[in-house]
């Protein structure tokens, strides 16, 4: 199977070589030129698997460079009890109606891990495939869960370095500091002036100097990306085959039953991988895009029209504090088949902020998808009303989801079974998710710890220990700088002029 670029079908790679490369020469992203079928016989039969070997039939399909045994050696290295605290590695939750997806039980408490425990693997098996002999620089940008699960991920890997920017005031406490104390020799982390945007904006930029990456090559590197613009950080997410499986496995359906799939989105590539699932023949009625209040998704599936030209919120849900959908490109990309539309709309994006789909396609669209959101306020009430009613605690960001899960079942009285996609640990969220369901909370006078041990005495809930154990970890780096001076931080790290 090979991958072309969305602006460009004429520049074809295989999956390894998409992989290292993590963007295409045109700026466009790689997408697979066909999409391979999964039966329902074949979902029955996976129903009676467990995670590590669906996830090695459904990602062989994908990886048709790849020999079965480099991709169950990634697997297992990345889908193990060690890294994920039981065999399950993604369970399903029963939550009234809908089934919670619990995708964060990786080291990082993100639903980043679902993919970045096994993309370094998938890496070294790329850059020994392609003949690489140049170290890999993963330049990440991040609006604070990817740069955690990046640098875990990669920390001590050989071959490659992990370079980290992550938006100076726009990450949790807790996401901050489980950053700036990441441990590992080929590792290096900043924080830029400005949002996560501006952060994402900057890295685009050093990949698509030429000269600078010239400069690079002559020093012995070149830069790859583990952001979800890159393929290898998308195939690991279509959990939703697991999730499938494990609904037909508790009798909440049948094999070739619909469900609905609510994801709470940013940068659009949990829920295209589940976009991507349906594709390959998962039986999915509905994709509920739930976004915060930079709802810039909201109004695109509704009007067609994409418009970053609005105030960016900061909110309690930071991983979605995003205004440029970079995965949208593919989804379009897929919907049209269309690259020099593709392309213009990505150029009229980057010129003027905005661009308007046809007719046809945004039918196709607001078909398909159902796009909500909700603000501050309304995600700390269904936290306090999930924990009240089930004694269930979310975090903010699949608060969000559960939230616009609602809206879409009082808008349509859709009764189909709903998988929501949790994306991270409540404790990761503390503050927000403790001023929840404690309103009376003087959380002002406590410290990120304090809340912690509160959230536990409160909940019984055991606190992961990554988290608890960051109280007594020293903090490595304490680089910051505006958002030009990336490249110059850069430099800095791999220690080049
Ligand atoms: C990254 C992230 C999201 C958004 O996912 P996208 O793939 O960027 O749409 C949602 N929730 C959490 C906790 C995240 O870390």
């Amino acid at each position: 199977m090979l991958y072309a670029s969305t602006r460009n079908s004429g520049l074809k790679v295989s999956s390894a070589e998409a992989i290292v490369k993590g963007i295409a020469d045109d700026g466009g992203l790689f997408v697979p030129t066909e999409i391979p079928k999964v039966s329902l016989e074949k979902i029955s039969n996976l129903a009676n698997k467990t995670y590590t070997q669906r996830a090695k039939e459904i990602m062989s399909l994908f990886l048709t460079d790849f020999s079965a045994e480099e991709i169950e050696n990634c697997v297992l290295s990345a889908y193990n009890s060690n890294n994920f605290g039981s065999d399950e590695i993604a369970p399903l939750h029963t939550l009234g109606d809908a089934e919670i997806l619990e995708l964060w039980h990786g080291p990082t408490c993100a639903f980043k891990d679902m993919a970045l425990q096994i993309l370094p693997h998938l890496m070294t098996c790329s850059i020994k495939k392609c003949n690489i002999k140049k170290e890999i620089v993963i330049l990440v940008a991040t609006s604070g869960d990817t740069g955690k699960a990046a640098l875990e991920g990669f920390a001590d890997v050989e071959g490659t370095r992990i370079l980290v920017f992550f938006p100076e005031n726009g990450v949790s406490k807790i996401q901050k500091l489980q950053m700036l104390t990441q441990s590992g020799k080929n590792v290096g982390v900043a924080s830029v002036y400005g949002n996560f945007d501006d952060a994402q904006t900057g890295v685009k930029r050093i990949f698509g100097d030429e000269e600078y990456n010239k400069k690079l090559d002559s020093e012995g590197f070149r830069l790859s990306s583990a952001n979800s613009i890159n393929w290898g950080r998308l195939l690991p997410q279509i959990y939703y085959f697991s999730a499938y499986c494990d609904m037909v496995k508790k009798g909440r359906i049948k094999v070739g039953d619909k469900i609905n799939i609510c994801v709470p989105t940013g940068n659009f590539g949990n829920i295209l991988a589940s976009w991507y699932a349906g594709k390959m023949g998962l039986p999915v009625n509905k994709f509920i895009c739930a976004s915060n209040a930079n709802n810039v998704l909201t109004d695109f599936i509704n009007t067609g029209i994409y418009d970053k030209n609005r105030s960016f919120h900061t909110t309690s849900s930071p991983s979605m504090d995003i205004l440029i959908s970079s995965n949208l490109e593919r989804l379009l990309s897929d919907i049209t088949g269309d690259e020099k539309g593709v392309s213009g709309w990505m150029q009229e994006l980057g010129k003027n902020g905005k661009y308007e789909i046809s007719p046809e396609t945004k039918k196709v669209v607001s078909e398909r998808f159902f796009g909500g959101f909700c603000d501050d306020e309304a995600t700390k009430a269904s936290i306090c009303k999930v924990w009240n009613e089930h004694k269930y605690l979310m975090d903010t960001h699949t608060a969000v989801a559960y939230n616009v899960y609602e809206q879409y079942v009082a808008e349509t009285g859709d009764k189909t079974p709903t998988v929501i996609a949790s994306t991270a640990n409540p404790y990761k969220f503390n503050s927000a998710v403790y001023s929840s369901i404690s309103p009376q909370a003087k959380i002002e006078n406590m410290d990120e710890f304090d809340i912690l041990d509160a959230l536990n005495r409160k909940t019984g809930l055991e606190i992961p220990k990554s988290l608890s154990e960051l109280k007594t970890k020293a903090v490595r780096f304490d680089t910051k700088c505006a958002k030009e001076d990336m490249i110059n931080v850069v430099s800095g790290m791999l220690g080049i002029k």
